[in-house]
């Protein structure tokens, strides 16, 4: 079975908005869906305001698989993501015995004192399942419904990182079949402007889907990359290869021998 599946982002927390901290963990999110092969078509930020938060899920859950939030899981009053996903999904939040048990241990080996807020971290909306996270103490919830997935991670960038790739990431390739992968090479045009580089190749860029070509320019560089999507890199390489002979052939009288990026 073949299958694909569009998630998209839900970055939840004020600071966001307000520009004091930047949004690494969309950065590093988006990444790793796109070499994992989960099509990505919304990004949205809110503050920590349950409204928006509730509103933003319902129509993340109306127009995509999966709602992959970040943010609002920890103890203290500004953090709401677990009451909204609850609203959003009707169902009630339900106290586990057996998480709270192994946030007090985590709290215990790290000689943290534990307070009666921790316990809002061992609630979760009837039906849904916690997901465990190996560098703190709040787990994060997976919530299935006939709509699509809700899961939500911790904002602190280590913790949310070991999750997407240790639980989110296997559990989407598996729950959707997702077995296409991208792989990309990378060209790089020295001492041309970008504009040149466009020129020669735009209507490959612009008619082209699989693989796909994108410039990049920084200064005295221009990257070009050739992005292919294939159930494997042997596939991958077979596809790429034609389309750099192509952009190889049309930049020749523009710029240098291209060189591939490592
Ligand atoms: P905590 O238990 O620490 O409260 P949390 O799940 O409630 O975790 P937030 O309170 O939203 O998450 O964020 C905790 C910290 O993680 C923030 O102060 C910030 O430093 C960092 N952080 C949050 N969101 C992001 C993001 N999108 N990108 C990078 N860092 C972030
Ligand atoms: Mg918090």
């Amino acid at each position: 079975m073949h299958g694909s599946m569009r998630a998209e982002l839900l970055m939840i927390g004020t600071e966001l908005l307000l520009g004091q901290i930047s949004d690494t963990n969309a950065t590093y999110m988006a990444r790793v869906l796109a070499t994992s092969g989960i099509d990505l078509y919304w990004k949205t930020t809110v503050g920590d305001n349950a409204g928006r938060i509730v509103e933003a899920l319902r129509l993340g859950l109306k127009r995509s698989d999966a709602v992959l939030c970040s943010g609002g899981l920890g103890p203290t009053a500004d953090d709401i993501t677990r009451e909204c996903v609850a609203t959003v999904l009707d169902a009630p939040l339900e106290y586990h015995e057996a998480l709270y048990q192994a946030i007090e241990e985590r709290f215990r080996t790290r000689n943290r004192p534990l307070t009666e807020n921790n316990r809002r971290q061992a609630m979760l909306p009837r039906g849904a399942t916690a997901i465990p996270n190996s560098n703190g103490t709040a787990p994060g919830i997976l919530a299935e419904s006939d709509a699509g997935v809700i899961i939500c991670m911790p904002g602190v960038p280590h913790e949310l990182q070991a999750m997407f790739e240790e639980t989110v990431i296997p559990y989407l390739k598996r729950k959707y079949a997702v077995q296409e992968t991208i792989y990309y090479r990378v060209l790089l045009a020295r001492n041309v402007g970008e504009s040149r580089v466009d020129q020669a190749i735009c209507d490959l860029m612009e008619t082209q889907s699989n693989p796909t070509i994108g410039l990049l320019a920084s200064p005295g560089v221009v990257r070009i990359r050739i992005t292919a999507k294939a159930p494997s890199l042997e596939l991958a390489r077979i596809m790429i290869a034609p389309m750099e002979k192509q952009v190889r052939q049309r930049l020749a009288g523009v710029t240098d021998v291209l060189e591939v990026e490592q």
